[in-house]
């Protein structure tokens, strides 16, 4: 009868082993489960010819067969949790792992000449069957330790993965865990003296453990999904993310999440996000929000942006169970707008506002002033007689001249002023806050250096004159009728005089 059992246990064992080979193959811990399930065949077989032995001879034949594949069954149990739950074991490790069991088939093979592995060896026929009675050696104990830390380590691994895990994967933590429990009670009660006539429980319990984790297989699809895929996906994510529940407590974060919120640690679980960021305002005003946006981060000079988005967790009713913050570093994407905005703005060839963004800008200072109160100055200036130069040293020099010109210009204005070029050969400044006499004494130290500063082309010195119109108002705080069209056009007929009355000076519109 008990032939019987172990060779059931055997043809289960060998059936798990197909069904790993044909159907799991790429699943995690996957080809562990067959090593260990074609490893358990092997044994459990071994086992059936040892108990139908009737010799001590043949027992001693299908005792070396069983331990070619009983030694290495733990090692490939715990490795199999390992990949299950998605840990790596060092290269080292697995050596190691290997060393115990090869030495306990030495040991197995060559106890005649040293007795370190069985003392005595005796068949006892007082049972159903003849049953082999053992007194056990010193690396006899190595072993069924060896084998009894496997099996915990890997329990003790599933079970810390079970916190972790979702249901789902939970009823598989648990499944394989229980397996692994029943061949260390088996080998207890083994051990221990008390299973019926002192037969060898260990092969029927683990075909029991394999049953188990079969079961965990088929309904459960263990090795389908692995448990720890979330975990990892969480973790290996580049977007920084942290949860929180309906209440704003902080439920979980990810590694990622530590570039946005370095402070962050495992203690500020379960705190409100509000308290944590008590000393990022403004973060903390944006998830309080709940507001889409991109968030600057300065750290050692280095600026970082990240884009903040928000989805709500709900169960099944629609109830809202909290939130999931992301924060998505756009680093690259915001300087490449900065830079576009920057290229949409300017000038090329004179580095000053085009025409469209310099009204922008000068609209802006006019409605500022049209709050505050206070003067403001436009001036027009226009390179004279600049046909010639073109004509004479060629398109290029000219562009050389506008450049030039341009600069001067950029470096004499004050910082609040802003400059841009209004057609070919002809700027504006806007300038606010300023008199009429001193945006006259700017205005003519820009003509100074225009004409003092030569231009060289060719190795030539080209002399440049220009000419400039100046207009000013008083803007009253509150009253914004003050058009920006109507100075430029005071400006420009200003600059039309100063051209009619012989150039290279500066008229003021009155
Ligand atoms: P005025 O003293 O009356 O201003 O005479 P001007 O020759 O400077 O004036 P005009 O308007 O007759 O000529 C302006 C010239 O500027 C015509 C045009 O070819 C040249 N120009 C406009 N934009 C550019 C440019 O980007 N590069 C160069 N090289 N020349 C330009
Ligand atoms: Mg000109
Ligand atoms: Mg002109």
């Amino acid at each position: 009868m008990y032939i019987l059992i172990v060779i059931l246990a055997g043809v289960i064992s060998f059936f798990l082993c197909l069904y790993a080979q044909l159907k799991l193959k790429e699943a995690p811990g996957a080809w562990s489960y067959f090593l260990v399930t074609l490893l358990s065949t092997i044994f459990t077989f071994s086992y059936a010819f040892e108990l139908a032995s009737t010799s001590l001879e043949q027992v001693q034949f299908w005792l070396r067969i069983e331990y070619l594949a009983l030694p290495f069954i733990p090692v490939f149990v715990l490795l199999m949790c390992f990949e299950y739950i998605g840990q790596k074991l060092k290269q080292w490790i697995h050596y190691v792992l290997f060393i115990v069991p090869i030495i306990t088939i030495f040991m197995l093979n060559t106890n005649d000449l040293h007795h370190l592995y069985y003392i005595s060896m005796k068949l006892s026929n007082d049972g159903p069957f003849p049953i082999l009675e053992l007194e056990y050696g010193p690396w006899f104990y190595v072993h069924s330790i060896f084998v009894f830390l496997c099996l915990m380590i890997a329990i003790i691994m599933l079970l810390m993965q079970l916190k972790k895990s979702q249901f789902r994967f939970r009823m598989q933590v648990l499944l394989m865990a229980m397996g692994l429990i029943i061949p260390i009670l088996a080998s207890c009660l083994y051990l221990n003296g008390l299973s019926p006539y002192g037969m060898d429980l260990g092969p029927v319990s683990m075909s029991i453990t394999f049953i188990f984790h079969g079961v965990a297989l088929l309904s459960f699809q263990m090795f389908n999904v692995a448990p720890i895929a979330r975990d990892k996906v969480f973790e290996s994510m580049k977007e920084g993310v942290i949860v929180i529940n309906q209440n704003g407590a902080l439920v979980d974060y990810n590694k990622a999440i530590l570039k946005v919120i370095p402070m962050l640690n495992s203690h500020d679980i379960g705190k409100m996000l509000t308290d944590i960021l008590s000393k990022e305002r403004q973060l903390a005003e944006i998830i309080y929000d709940g507001r889409e946006c991109d968030y600057k981060i300065c750290v050692d000079d280095k600026i970082t942006y990240f884009h903040i988005s928000f989805s709500s967790i709900q169960n099944k009713k629609n109830l809202l169970l909290g939130k999931i913050i992301t924060f998505a570093d756009v680093t690259e994407r915001v300087n490449m707008q900065e830079k576009l905005k920057q290229l949409a703005s300017m000038d090329g060839l004179t580095q000053v506002l085009n025409r469209t963004f310099f009204m922008k800008k000068a609209e802006i200072i006019m409605d500022d002033l049209a709050i505050t109160g206070g003067y403001v100055s436009v001036i027009m200036f226009d390179i004279d007689h600049f046909k010639k130069v073109n004509d004479t040293y060629g398109h290029e020099a000219g562009d050389i001249v506008l450049a030039h010109v341009t600069s001067i210009a950029k470096e004499t204005i004050r910082e609040t002023d802003v400059i841009g070029r209004y057609g070919g050969e002809e700027f504006i400044v806007c300038m606010p806050n300023i008199s009429l006499h001193e945006a006259y004494e700017i205005a003519d130290l820009i003509r100074e250096k225009v004409f003092a500063k030569r231009t060289l082309i060719n190795g030539k010195e080209i002399c440049i004159t220009s000419s400039f119109g100046i207009s000013n108002a008083f803007i009253e705080a509150g009253d914004n009728s003050l058009l920006l069209q109507v100075l430029i056009r005071q400006a420009d007929q200003a600059l039309y005089e100063a051209k009619r009355n012989g150039r290279n000076r500066i008229y003021m519109y009155s």
